[in-house]
């Protein structure tokens, strides 16, 4: 019998791993694919994400990545108006490639067991903690655990999605990404809006961009229907994103997509266990706060599943309370990004609310804010465990070859 088994080695179960690993808890981490990989992701590390990777003694480990800082974001409408705004403080740019995985180094090296190419298939309350089922190459297998927590992201396996939850006739969109080399702009996050959807460009580590889309199903039909075409028609549909993507160069075997993103899911932090980041809830991407969200929630679960496995508190008081934490801190800054989500789709709208927001840099500060979790300074954050020893970066990142795949 497991202490804990986490299912998905994203930012949430890594990051929880290194955490419980440390405390000394007996923890197997599952991911379904082999890391490292790209990720369909901005890879903008807001503000807030810092005080979460201090608390999660993780800190260390992402600074040593050496990601960009950048303290400004930009808006540009399809009609050119931009917004330039301040960010409650210095975000961090970094592949997702990079990230990833040395979250998941950490967890190993910190006791946890780290099973790549293995997917959880479903999870069933036992009468002493629960059963995980297992599927990989080798076949199907089980694994006994006194807590389990699911942390895989936001399109779960039919086995792992909560009962109460159904798919619905939402709109989904599809996501692209593809890393640029020879890119010349300010430090800074640019988010430019066209019809059906927004690309985010980015800088991100050893001098690179990331460019990221979020699109309509007709947007992609529109553009060509392939990741390659979606990434040439958007430069076209907003010409401020081809001014500032001029002489850049995409950099091979970077491109992923992935399909289908639904922004609207209702949010579900608890169901037989406790669902971390994504799997909880997905903000939408606009407000770059999904990585923030994961690492908080995990911030906010280590010590209840400390206390749990401790016999301090029950299951249902660790229920009990993170559900009523997770509603504290995430529900008012998912239902503002989602609201704004609708906002910026509509031309008008996104012209007369960027420009709105120049006249009025207080309301545009605001509606950054209403968008994200708590800024902490880290001097207030104490630290759940201690930041691993400095690691040497170029032992941990970019030897194994780079894989293509989706998210
Ligand atoms: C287009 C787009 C742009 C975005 N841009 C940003 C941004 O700039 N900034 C930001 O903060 N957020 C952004 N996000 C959101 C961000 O990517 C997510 O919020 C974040 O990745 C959530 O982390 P997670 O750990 O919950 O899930 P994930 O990172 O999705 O990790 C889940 C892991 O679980 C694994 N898994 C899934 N199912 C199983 C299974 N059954 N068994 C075993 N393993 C499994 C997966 O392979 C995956 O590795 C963006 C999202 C999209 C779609």
């Amino acid at each position: 019998m497991r202490d804990v088994v986490i299912v998905g080695a994203g930012l949430a179960g890594s990051s929880l791993a290194h955490v419980l690993s440390g405390l000394g808890w007996d923890v197997l981490l599952i991911e379904r694919r082999q890391l490292p990989h790209h990720k369909v992701c901005g890879e903008f590390l807001s503000p807030e994400s810092q005080a979460s990777l201090w608390a999660l003694g993780l800190y260390d480990t992402v600074a040593a990545l050496r990601p960009s800082v950048m303290e400004h974001a930009r808006l540009v409408s399809r009609r050119g108006v931009s917004l330039r705004v301040p960010l409650p403080g210095p975000a961090w740019g970094v592949s997702r490639f990079a990230l990833d995985y040395a979250l998941a180094t950490a967890a190993r090296q910190a006791g946890a067991e780290v099973q790549q190419g293995v997917t959880v298939s479903g999870v069933t309350a036992v009468e002493q903690g629960y059963t995980v089922n297992l599927r990989s190459l080798e076949g199907t297998s089980m694994v006994q655990a006194r807590a389990v927590v699911v942390a895989c992201g936001r399109n779960p396996l039919p086995g792992l999605r909560p009962k109460t939850v159904t798919t619905g006739a939402r709109p989904t969109y599809v996501g692209v990404k593809c890393h640029y080399a020879d890119v010349t702009m300010p430090s800074q996050v640019d988010l430019f809006l066209f019809k059906g959807g927004y690309v985010g460009l980015s800088p991100i580590e050893d001098g690179r961009y990331n460019l990221c889309l979020l699109t309509t199903r007709a947007a992609f039909a529109r553009a060509g229907g392939s990741a390659g075409a979606m990434l040439d028609a958007v430069t076209r549909w907003n010409p401020a994103l081809q001014q500032q993507l001029a002489g850049g160069q995409p950099v091979p075997d970077t491109e992923v997509s992935v399909a289908p993103v639904d922004t609207g899911v209702p949010a579900v932090p608890w169901d037989t266990v406790a669902r971390l980041g994504d799997a909880a809830v997905m903000i939408p991407p606009l407000c770059g706060d999904g990585m923030a969200m994961a690492l908080r929630s995990a911030e906010i679960c280590a010590p209840l599943i400390n206390d749990f496995l401790h016999e301090r508190i029950t299951l249902a008081t660790w229920q009990e309370q993170y559900s009523a934490a997770w509603q504290r801190e995430f529900a008012r800054p998912v239902r503002t990004g989602r609201q704004l989500q609708a906002l910026l789709a509509r031309a008008y709208l996104s012209d007369g609310l960027l420009a709105l927001g120049k006249f009025l840099p207080v309301l545009a500060r605001h509606l950054v804010r209403a968008t994200r979790g708590q800024s902490r300074p880290l001097e207030t954050v104490l630290p759940l465990v201690q930041q691993p020893a400095s690691q040497d970066r170029n032992a941990m990142i970019g030897i194994p070859a780079v894989q293509k795949g989706d998210a």
